[in-house]
């Protein structure tokens, strides 16, 4: 089920390539096109979600779904000693520049605090 003109509904249709790193049933997980860290991947339900404001009760699963996958990937990527993170940008204050629910997961370097 796919949202026209949605980039990531795109990439999970595979009518746009990606560098798949990880799928199940609900999540596709693939590498960042412009990655700002050695490991900078993204996690997606496969089903079209705007954002993180739109997680309700009734998909919160597929959501959920995300943190596991972004779990898996980072301790076969070596992560889950020296640590990662995990950043949701929602709309416009918090960065958003793709309007589908995506989870990153950056590692492989020490992050800063406060982000930019
Ligand atoms: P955000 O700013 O949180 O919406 O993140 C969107 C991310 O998608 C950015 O880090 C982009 O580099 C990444 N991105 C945009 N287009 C593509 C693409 N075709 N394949 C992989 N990543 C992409
Ligand atoms: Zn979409």
């Amino acid at each position: 089920m796919s949202e026209a003109d949605c980039l990531f509904c795109k990439i999970a249709d595979r009518e746009i390539p990606s560098t798949v790193v990880y799928e199940s049933e609900s999540v596709l997980g693939f590498n960042d096109i412009r990655p700002q860290a050695p490991v900078h991947i993204l996690f997606m339900p496969k089903r079209h979600i705007s954002g993180i404001h739109e997680v309700t009760a009734r998909n919160v699963g597929e959501a959920g779904a995300l943190l596991l996958a972004a779990n898996e990937v980072a301790r076969e990527k070596g992560l889950s000693e020296a640590g990662y993170r995990l950043v949701v940008n929602c709309k416009a204050d918090g960065g958003q520049t793709v309007d589908h629910l995506h989870l990153h997961l950056l590692g492989g370097r020490r992050m800063t605090w406060p982000p930019g």
